[in-house]
């Protein structure tokens, strides 16, 4: 089914994200993980894809099995970065194979520890372009990223707006963001993006902190500013393990809370193929 028709039947939607493990073991966790979220009755499920190649294959797998085998609905990432023009409709003819009606078209990021890296001529360089491709043919619904505290490589917050309305002008169905940590950065995101002509739903992306140090470095890199009162009590706390995970547990509940009174469209969250604090949030919303 596609998510569009969801959206138009359900004020709000609840979905989870899920990575291509790279170990046996790991794929293990996320279909016991799948398991116990399958009985929250999420509207979709998303599996992400390895822009640097590794784990393409598996995501295609795994969106194959959530959707034939496990009765989820589901939506496949698809970056272009890295991929030439030729060999994207390969890509997607594959997925509309198994049965995918959902993309959740991306860039990419390009490779890492390579700078002076850049794309191939015959390569599409931006989300946009991706966008334009698969809506040409027309199976698909297409969801897109959006960035709260602006992509890191924009120009600036205006040229990244512009770019989200390409995004959606050239066919995208909805947006799901970057994961944040101040709400105040979101609701103020949905209105510049209406002010510059986004209509569409923007589903928030929600990531429960569990994990201190890699979260730290995550905001370092650009990624998500933690706001000072939560740096300190993570930090109080840090060699802690199990209270690092309990004080992310209460504050993504509350923003998740303060999200849906807000008005916000639902929730995408993060899982890290763990299902325990999602679980706990979704049960206690
Ligand atoms: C919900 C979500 C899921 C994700 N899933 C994955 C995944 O599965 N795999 C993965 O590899 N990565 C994933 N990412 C990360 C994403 O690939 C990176 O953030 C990437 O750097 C940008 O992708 P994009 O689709 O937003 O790019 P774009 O929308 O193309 O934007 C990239 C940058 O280029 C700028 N830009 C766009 N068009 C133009 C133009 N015409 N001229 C000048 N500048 C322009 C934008 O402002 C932005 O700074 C995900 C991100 C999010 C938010």
């Amino acid at each position: 089914m596609r998510i569009s028709d969801i959206l138009q039947k359900k004020g709000k939607t609840f979905s989870f994200e899920f990575f291509p493990p790279k170990t046996d073991a790991g794929h293990q966790t996320l279909f016991n993980t799948l398991r116990k979220l399958k009985p929250l009755n999420p509207d979709f499920v998303s599996v992400t894809y390895g822009a640097g190649g590794s784990t393409r294959e598996k995501s295609f797998e795994i969106v194959d099995t959530i959707k034939n085998q496990i009765g989820l609905e589901v939506m496949a990432h698809f970056t272009c970065v890295g991929h030439s023009v030729d060999e994207l409709q390969p890509s997607l003819d594959e997925l509309k194979k198994r049965g995918i009606d959902n993309i959740l078209a991306l860039r990419g990021d390009p490779p890492k520890g390579q700078p002076d890296w850049k794309p191939s001529p015959n390569s599409y360089h931006y989300a946009s372009d991706l966008v334009k491709h698969i809506r040409i043919g027309g199976h698909f619904c297409i969801g897109v990223a959006g960035y709260p505290e602006v992509h890191p490589q924009a120009e600036s917050r205006q040229k990244d707006l512009e770019n989200l309305k390409r995004k959606v002008d050239e066919g995208a169905d909805f947006v799901i963001t970057q994961l944040f940590f101040n709400n105040d950065d979101y609701f103020r995101y949905v209105d510049d993006a209406a002010k510059a002509g986004v209509f569409c739903r923007i589903i928030p992306g929600i990531m429960p902190i569990t994990n201190f140090g890699q979260i730290k470095k995550f905001s370092e890199m650009g990624g998500a500013k933690i706001p000072d009162l939560l740096v300190e009590s993570l930090t109080e706390v840090e060699s802690d393990a199990t209270e690092v995970t309990l004080l992310g547990l209460e504050y993504a509940m509350k923003q998740c809370r303060d999200l849906i009174s807000g008005g916000a469209p639902g929730l995408h969250f993060y899982t890290l193929n763990k299902s325990a604090t999602t679980r706990i949030i979704f049960e206690n919303l």
